[in-house]
């Protein structure tokens, strides 16, 4: 049920939003690069999970501009 604005006080509005904040990431070192990444996900940096590349980067990757077309 709706509460009106002015019913709540600037008290009780904080208390509430008290418990709202995000809690930051506990990055890991990428063990092939160094880079800092999320755990349990592939490194944006190098592509790379568990010592293996999963993910090719960009600039590694053969690009025929002819077939581009
Ligand atoms: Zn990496």
């Amino acid at each position: 049920m709706a509460v009106g604005q002015n019913k709540v006080t600037r008290s009780r509005r904080n208390m509430r939003r008290a418990h709202d904040a995000l809690t930051a990431e506990n990055p890991n070192e990428c063990s092939n690069c160094g880079e800092l990444k999320r755990p349990h996900h592939v490194c944006a940096a190098c592509g790379h999970y568990d010592d293996r590349e999963v993910v090719a980067l960009a600039d590694e990757v053969e690009l025929d501009d002819e077939d581009a077309a």
